[in-house]
């Protein structure tokens, strides 16, 4: 196994997330559930937790290098990623800057609860809306620019933390799993994730092939086709394992990408994804998010149900986290929860 540890980390997490089995999911499933074990990065360490937390261990690490007083970063209007940044800046005594892309015309609300509401409570040092197609990079370079000149030393980090700096925190997230694998002494033939700015995905799989590992990877695109998602993450995959100076080629065969449960686009609720997110919380009590790992988990569930995984499989849901944007879609979640509501017993 390459050693990360010539990488500098902030050690944001003091302890390993857990891989645990979903009995009752499985049980919900019924005769066609593989055997499921959830890694529970929504359990990560900083305001929330999930996937980003990973990600900004490496990525603030290096700031913290290069001497940063402020950072920069950009996601949309409930970003999971901007809420960590901002975590994370926060514990470094840093100023924290957020540029916030409407990606759907007129959804933003300076009133929102979710996310949005956290950038508040956590105390953004500013944050700057973008509309639809404005570039945030270089929205991002100039405010960089004009921090530079009040003497302050700003870092940009890229939306999602996707670059291979932030990835080598699921390089590192599939060196725990392998661990847990050997220790649990299951033998794992799939592990599905959620696939966005492809940081998560790209990073597992650096893992798994650096560590020659056999088992598949597959990422649940939740707003690029399959062509797209497949070489976004192949591409950054071959500049982590660069960064390792991994003597490996990462090619499309090594990615693969799911894109049949995007539904309407990005962030766009799915009748699947609300199902999927009730689902768990009334199996397991645990919380999805809505963009992202509810997407994926109604996507395992259509896999398992269509028995493209079989039952004698076992396989791996990564949790990247994202619950606190529930709370900004709960009006999507009423009409199939009010229906048990005057249920007697
Ligand atoms: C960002 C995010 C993802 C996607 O991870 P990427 O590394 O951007 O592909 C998945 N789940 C949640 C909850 C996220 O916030």
């Amino acid at each position: 196994m390459l050693d990360l540890s010539s990488f500098k980390k902030q050690n944001y997490t003091p302890y390993e997330t857990p891989l645990e089995r979903a009995h009752k999911l499985e049980l919900f499933l019924g005769k066609k559930s593989p055997k499921i074990y959830i890694k529970r990065d929504d359990m990560l360490g900083l305001t929330g937790g999930g996937n980003k937390t990973r990600k900004l261990e490496f990525l603030m690490a290096d700031a913290i290098e290069k001497k940063a007083t402020a950072i920069i970063t950009c996601g949309a209007i409930q970003s999971n990623h901007c809420r960590l940044t901002l975590a994370a800046a926060i514990r470094e005594n840093c100023e924290c800057h957020l540029v916030l892309e409407e990606r759907i015309p007129n959804t933003f609300d300076q009133e929102a609860s979710g996310n949005n509401f956290l950038f508040q409570l956590l105390g953004a040092t500013s944050t700057t809306l973008a509309k639809k197609g404005e570039n945030t990079q270089a929205i991002m370079k100039k405010m960089a620019n004009e921090l530079k000149k009040q003497g302050k030393t700003p870092y940009i980090i890229p939306g999602g933390g996707s670059n291979e700096i932030g990835s080598l925190g699921y390089v590192n997230c599939f060196y725990e799993i392998k661990n847990q694998i050997k220790t649990l002494a299951i033998n794992p033939s799939t592990i599905i994730c959620t696939s966005g700015s492809s940081g998560t995905h790209a990073g597992l799989v650096t893992g798994i092939k650096i560590t020659k590992t056999p088992i598949k990877c597959l990422g649940i695109s939740v707003m690029r086709s399959k062509i797209e998602q497949t070489e976004l993450v192949r591409s950054l995959a071959s500049k982590t394992a660069r960064l390792l100076q991994a003597n490996t080629n990462i090619n499309h065969e090594d990615v693969l990408i799911d894109d049949n449960y995007i539904g309407n686009g990005y962030s766009m609720p799915t009748p699947e994804m609300i199902e999927a997110v009730t689902i768990l919380a009334q199996t397991e009590g645990i919380l999805l998010d809505p963009v992202y790992t509810g997407k994926a988990l109604a996507g395992m569930i259509d896999l398992i149900r269509k028995n493209s995984i079989s039952s004698d499989e076992t396989i791996i849901f990564i949790h990247t986290g994202g619950s606190p944007a529930l709370y900004a879609y709960q009006k999507d979640f009423h009409q199939t929860l009010k229906q048990n509501y005057n249920k007697t017993p």
